[in-house]
């Protein structure tokens, strides 16, 4: 029986990206908490199982892609308790675990000496590229461990993206992808705050855009992500922040650079500042919003 590739988390990323290794022919067995989660993959022709236990037997590779460290850490090295052991506890030897969740450093660390103590192997894989690369598999994938290891994902990372970074050691593609993710909140907070300037002095948000995009103030944010609703269509702006990459999930890859800095001694005042800045923008409610509705915090503060 040839092996399957066991696929863990099937969210606004995860759904996606394991559809796109089902496209590409490899045989995916696939799993989430949620039930809609597994509906939405299930109509794709992915076949899907109730529990993570069920996805990995006979699977050659486990791959997961979960909200973050806690999660990652419970599935894999479990609670402590009899009912929850982890799943490296019952993998064969040579399974080989991919995590693309972004989680602390640390933690990919941990994980992955724990994985190595039982024969397996395990690479941090993170990826850049938002919910449209996940389903356009143009994902960019920062990835942290053996050489070997990562030359031997390649093929299915390649499935699922379009960009295969080798970072360093294990935990060098998450330190690669805090480092990533601060900067896109400080430019989204930025162009943010050009742009509500721009309104609230009388300029069109879709001309001052244009302007910005070919001047000295272009970035990423701008071009492919605009937080002004009705400046661009299909990015979650335009429908009510909706989708995307929630509020939430920015303020806690924040809180890992802020943990990165500390452990490191490192200088990161306008990291700390957005993180401070999200935190306020969750507590009001945001929390489950695009991270770009952080313009919402502006128009109140204006
Ligand atoms: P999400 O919340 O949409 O999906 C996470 C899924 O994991 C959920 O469906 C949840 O039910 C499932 N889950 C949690 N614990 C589980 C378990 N033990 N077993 C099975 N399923 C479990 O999150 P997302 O947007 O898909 O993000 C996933 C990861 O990718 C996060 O670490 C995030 O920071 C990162 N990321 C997200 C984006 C983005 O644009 N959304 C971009 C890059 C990276």
């Amino acid at each position: 029986m040839t092996e399957h590739i066991a696929f863990i988390g099937l969210g606004n990323m995860g759904g996606p990206m394991a559809v796109n290794l089902g496209k590409a022919g490899f045989p995916v067995v696939a799993t989430d908490l949620s039930a809609s989660a597994r509906d939405s993959v299930a109509t794709h022709g992915i076949r899907v199982v109730a529990t993570a236990a069920e996805a990995v037997t006979g699977a050659g590779v486990v791959i997961s892609m979960l909200p973050a460290s806690r999660h990652v850490e419970s599935l894999y090295l479990g609670d402590g308790s009899a009912a929850n052991p982890g799943l490296l506890a019952s993998l064969p030897a040579g399974t080989r675990v991919i995590d693309c969740s972004t989680i602390a450093p640390a933690s990919a660390r941990k994980v992955a000496v724990a994985a190595q103590a039982r024969g397996l192997s395990m690479i941090d894989a993170p990826v850049s590229g938002g919910t449209a690369g996940a389903a356009a598999a143009t994902l960019t994938f920062m990835v942290g461990g053996e050489p070997a290891c990562v030359d031997a994902a390649r093929p299915l990372l390649a499935a699922m993206g379009r960009n295969i970074f080798h970072a360093g050691a294990s935990g060098a593609g998450q330190v690669a992808k805090v480092c990533n993710n601060m900067l896109l909140a400080i430019h989204m907070i930025g162009t943010a705050e050009a742009l509500n300037l721009g309104v609230a002095n009388g300029m069109d948000p879709a001309v001052l855009s244009e302007i910005m995009k070919q001047s000295s103030g272009d970035n990423w944010s701008l071009q492919k992500y605009n937080p002004m609703p009705g400046v661009m269509d299909g990015v979650p702006a335009s429908r009510g922040y909706s989708g995307g990459f929630g509020s939430d999930l920015m303020l806690k890859d924040l809180g890992l650079a802020e943990e990165a800095a500390l452990a490191a001694g490192a200088a990161i005042p306008l990291g700390g500042l957005a993180r401070q800045l999200y935190a306020v923008h969750s507590a009001s409610g945001q929390g489950g919003a695009d991270f770009s509705s952080i313009l919402r915090l502006l128009q109140r503060a204006g």
